[in-house]
């Protein structure tokens, strides 16, 4: 199968980035997304960063019931910081029937000449970019295994989420509604 490889923190996951990962799993000859949970990086302490498993299970519970795609938490049990390279190679080895390929926002095409071993990513792995607006996609945006696709983008991200569940704001419909509910009654995000 061709997996399309989507990394995030998810902290949490919103509509937004799960409009990203259906319409690609609908809308390009990928056979799947897998949405890639980061772990927490030791070396960036962050406060505002919900535990690993949390954000895995909030993942799992945004997707539903979706046979194209899945929440992967592969990176929970590599050495931090994860690079991409090293998680790729890790997949390779654990499911070598697959194609895996990334998924990345322009903002993150423009930059990808600063990912560690990114002429070997690219050279091994189709790219699939989603345009956002305000985003040059640079001089990558012509190689051949670089995949531009038009998805439809909400304006929203994790940021503004955990800002509203701070200030008390209601976050329905901003995520899915499971995620809405489970939020509703736990203490994440609320300091
Ligand atoms: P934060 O606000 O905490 O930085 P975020 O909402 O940007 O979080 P990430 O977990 O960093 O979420 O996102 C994972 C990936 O999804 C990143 O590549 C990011 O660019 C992309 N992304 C985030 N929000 C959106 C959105 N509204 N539409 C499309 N892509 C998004």
């Amino acid at each position: 199968m061709k997996i399309g490889l989507f990394f995030g923190s998810f902290n949490p996951v919103h509509t937004g980035h799960l409009i990203i990962a259906h319409h690609l799993a609908t809308r390009t000859d990928l056979d799947k997304v897998w949405m890639v949970v980061s772990p927490h990086n030791p070396l960036k302490p962050k406060k505002t960063l919900a535990g690993d498993f949390d954000r895995l299970h909030l993942v799992r519970l945004g997707i539903g019931e979706n046979p194209k795609i899945e929440a992967s938490n592969v990176e929970f049990s590599l050495p931090k910081p994860s690079y991409t390279i090293d998680t790729l190679a890790v997949l390779k080895e654990k499911y070598p029937q697959h194609e895996f390929c990334l998924i990345v926002g322009g903002d993150n095409l423009a930059t990808f000449h600063l990912w560690k071993n990114y002429e070997q990513i690219l050279a091994q792995h189709d790219i699939y970019v989603y345009n956002r607006p305000g985003y040059d996609l640079g001089e990558l945006a012509t190689h051949p295994h670089v995949r531009i696709c038009e998805a439809p983008l909400l304006d929203i991200s994790a940021t503004y989420i955990r800002q509203c569940i701070k200030d008390g704001h209601s976050i329905r419909y901003l995520v899915p509604d499971p995620v809405w509910e489970y939020l509703a009654n736990s203490t994440l995000y609320r300091d």
